[in-house]
């Protein structure tokens, strides 16, 4: 969310003139958006500024913007403890930038703009082209949540569940089509909650694959308790929505997930699984997943174990608890930390083998690839899997937007090998 944040933070600030630089020092202005979802992140931020000072110890310095989720958490504070930055900005005031940027010109007068504001600033932003010209693109449907997990900041850094209007969405999907874009992959961070109106996620998938420029659909990150059944259906119809679910289940212990205040439970997580896998049985899931949570007994952590090895996550996220500021579960007793640790061992070995015998069992097989770019080198095309898995085969710049179908001849954890199978020869022979 914070590259699609960033992005259309530049297609704002470039309305007052701004333009990119790859070179730090040529810079007149230093915007840094951040997140607060991994550990130390304000201290990582503080860190980050004492490295721009130094590049700019003996030239002038530039405008320094804090923009993002510890903007939000940290607020008034940052401008206190670092002289150094001028602005700070939180996720849901980004339309009041071009503003903040030239009443700090004018009058030099630091502020910080933190209101919770996510209808005018998408208002705002809807009213300015999206020029991702990637050719997978994402675009922000949702944001915020209501669901307060003991763990996570998101509720008080994105504020509450906010769904942008229906059309507003569409018209931002027809703008990424027309400046390239093949895949789209909507984002929030309750996606599947997406609810304008009484339009769901779901419409919005089969409005959007309408768009005949639009070859994939994807969607990220979904809450179990939002996989309503409108949603499971529409894999029944829908022709460009890809076959991968990230579904975060965080532990696979009844007990953990209460102590979490997940509100779901491994019973519900299963039946969606399995609906899904009815429906098509080359679905797979991709989770996140909490180790060591305050509680997480031996018991629990077999059950975690269990689960993987139920739904085969085919790709995952796995962490040991590090507790946020300001989330219920900051003050929570941790669990010893070797302990923790030799779980997550545990537990990322196993998702790895999975991962790894996953993409074994492709090779010699034929997959569908979207061709993103070629390599640094130029030697290799990039693209992606339905599955999202990284494929590197001998394509050409010509294939860069088209889905080709490539022959898998090796692979390795994170990738899959292989070689352009030319269509037009396969059919001569
Ligand atoms: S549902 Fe997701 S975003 Fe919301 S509080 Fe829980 S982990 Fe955070």
């Amino acid at each position: 969310m914070n590259e699609y944040d960033s992005n259309r933070i530049f297609d704002t600030v470039k309305k007052i003139g701004f333009t990119k630089t790859n070179r730090y020092e040529d810079a007149n202005c230093y915007l840094l958006n951040t997140c607060h979802i991994r550990d130390k992140a304000k201290e990582k931020v503080y860190h980050e500024i004492g490295r721009v000072k130094k590049i700019f110890r003996s030239k002038k310095k530039p405008l320094v913007i804090i923009a993002g989720c510890v903007a939000q958490a940290e607020n008034q504070e940052m401008l206190k403890r670092e002289p150094y930055i001028d602005l700070v900005i939180g996720p849901q005031s980004y339309h009041k930038i071009n503003n903040t940027i030239l009443n700090y010109i004018e009058q030099k007068k630091k502020i910080e703009e933190t209101e919770f504001d996510a209808v005018s600033k998408f208002e705002y932003l809807s009213r300015i082209k999206n020029k991702s010209n990637k050719v997978t693109s994402f675009l922000t449907i949702q944001e915020g949540c209501d669901k307060f997990c003991h763990f996570c900041v998101v509720p008080y850094t994105r504020g509450p569940e906010y769904s942008r209007p229906f059309n507003q969405v569409l018209n931002e999907a027809k703008h990424l089509v027309d400046s390239g874009a093949k895949e789209i992959i909507l984002l929030g961070q309750n996606v599947n909650a997406y609810n304008y109106k009484s339009k769901k996620l779901s419409n919005l998938i089969l409005e959007i694959e309408k768009l005949s420029q639009v070859k994939r659909i994807r969607y990220t990150t979904s809450h179990p308790n939002d996989m309503s059944t409108d949603l499971i259906e529409v894999y029944k119809s829908s022709k460009k929505l890809m076959p991968l679910i990230h579904l975060p289940v965080q532990s696979g212990s009844n007990k953990i997930l209460k102590l979490m205040n997940r509100k779901h439970n491994i019973k519900e997580y299963l039946k969606t699984f399995e609906k899904l896998k009815q429906i098509n049985p080359n679905i797979e899931f991709s989770s996140d997943f909490i180790i060591g949570y305050p509680g997480e007994d031996d018991q629990d952590f077999k059950d975690t174990i269990d689960l993987i090895k139920k739904v085969n996550f085919i790709n995952s996220y796995s962490f040991i608890f590090s507790p946020r500021p300001g989330t219920v579960a900051e003050n929570l007793e941790i669990i010893n930390k070797e302990i923790s640790t030799e779980r997550l061992k545990i537990i990322q070995k196993l998702l790895s083998e999975n991962q790894i015998k996953n993409n074994k069992s492709l090779e010699n097989h034929t997959i569908n690839v979207l061709v993103e770019n070629l390599t640094k080198d130029k030697t290799k095309a990039f693209g992606r899997s339905e599955h999202m898995t990284p494929v590197f085969f001998n394509g050409k710049q010509d294939d860069i937007g088209k889905i080709v179908q490539v022959k898998i001849t090796d692979s390795n954890r994170n990738s899959l090998f292989g070689e352009l199978i030319n269509i037009s020869k396969k059919k001569v022979a």
